[in-house]
């Protein structure tokens, strides 16, 4: 077996121990004679491993009672659709702001939610330039509606590395953050938001289930008109289990958070990717102008480092050598091209420091 150093942008690397887990446990979950693949998601084996990822959540969010917390399908890309058609409406408006492709995305559903079921939807910021996006927008640059539903952002960009260092005052408006590609990589105070979502596949687990962290008193605002397995309340009465979830990639959400924990919860985790971001962009940095990073320095994502050769026969170069090296998705998504290294949670400091050597050895070499 070999596996490689894996910078991909999700689905990810996992922690190699959660993995071992469930090599050990797939064949037989405790003792229940089956695999957690097999069994009943209403019977007390699967039951306790739902409770016990939702309860790891809330424990290492510090979620009071006041917050929902639901596992849910469809991905991100689906709560694009799902926070405008729960929340908007005749009468109603929401901002959104955007800072990369993901954004874009969600506005766009929104606005196609609007058309269908009312409403209106406003950009209150974006910071597209051209085609490319290279920094979160300043506080004046946000031209919020007060009488807005909702405001809606995306923390991390995962294409464009565009990553906010805290979020931005949004006044009295609930803010709704798509989480996706920084989800609890620190300790996070969740008090600033009314919602979070976001796709397990980076930070926490498998693709298949999309984590959402909600206010009650917000999604006691959402609507009861639309097909029950659309409606927040409904999942949220359910405990996320109306239908069928996803039931081993929950099992193995727990794994990693179980994980997390046995590397000092959130503040060891904190650390290690503080300080793996660092170790690449230093190397960057040093590479005498040999690479260009697209994104201004206060808007650096620690979790998606995107970057740039002089030519892209360069950039072959380096994958092939990256390859050499036993490192795999570092290529750029196709839609902007370049480098991209994620370091997300499961990815190792010894891997980050690997990837820093080569990224300073080839810009010595090819310089
Ligand atoms: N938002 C962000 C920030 C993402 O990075 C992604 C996926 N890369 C999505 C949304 C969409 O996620 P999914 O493919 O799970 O729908």
């Amino acid at each position: 077996m070999s596996r490689a150093m894996n910078f991909n942008a999700g689905p990810a690397a996992l922690p190699l121990e959660a993995l071992e887990r469930a090599k050990a446990e797939l064949l037989e979950l405790g003792s229940s004679g089956a695999s957690v693949l097999e069994l009943s998601h209403r019977g007390k084996e699967y039951t306790a491993v739902h409770e016990e990822t939702i309860a790891r959540l809330r424990k290492l969010a510090q979620l009071g009672d006041d917050w929902a917390v639901m596992l849910l399908q469809g991905g991100a890309s689906q709560q694009f659709a799902q926070v405008p058609m729960n929340l908007l409406g005749a009468g109603k408006s929401a901002d959104y702001v955007v800072t990369g492709v993901w954004g874009e995305k969600a506005l766009d559903e929104a606005q196609r939610t609007a058309k269908l079921l009312g409403g209106t939807v406003r950009v209150a910021a974006t910071t597209a330039d051209g085609k490319a996006y290279r920094r979160v927008p300043r506080q004046d640059e946000l031209s919020l509606d007060a009488g807005a539903t909702y405001v809606h952002t995306t923390s991390n960009e995962t294409i464009h590395g565009v990553q906010y260092a805290s979020p931005p005052a949004v006044g009295a408006v609930p803010h709704v953050c798509d989480m996706s590609s920084d989800f609890l990589w620190k300790p996070t105070d969740f008090s600033p938001y009314a919602m979070v979502y976001a796709g397990a596949q980076k930070n926490i687990g498998p693709s298949g289930i999309v984590i959402i962290f909600a206010k009650k008193e917000f999604l006691a605002r959402s609507r009861t008109d639309l097909p029950k397995i659309l409606q927040y309340k409904v999942q949220l009465e359910n405990d996320s289990l109306y239908n069928t979830p996803p039931t081993f990639s929950v099992y193995l959400a727990r794994n990693v958070l179980a994980w997390i924990e046995s590397q000092g919860g959130l503040p060891g985790i904190e650390k290690a990717n503080r300080e793996k971001a660092k170790l690449v962009y230093d190397a960057l940095d040093g590479g005498k102008g040999f690479y260009t990073l697209p994104v201004e320095r206060e808007s650096r994502s620690t979790m998606n480092v995107v970057f740039r050769m002089p030519t892209e026969a360069l950039e072959e170069r380096f994958l092939a050598e990256a390859k050499k090296h036993g490192m795999i998705g570092l290529k750029g998504h196709r839609s902007v091209g370049g480098m991209r290294a994620s370091l997300y949670n499961a990815v190792p400091v010894a891997w980050a420091k690997a990837l820093a050597e080569l990224i300073s050895e080839f810009a010595r070499a090819n310089g």
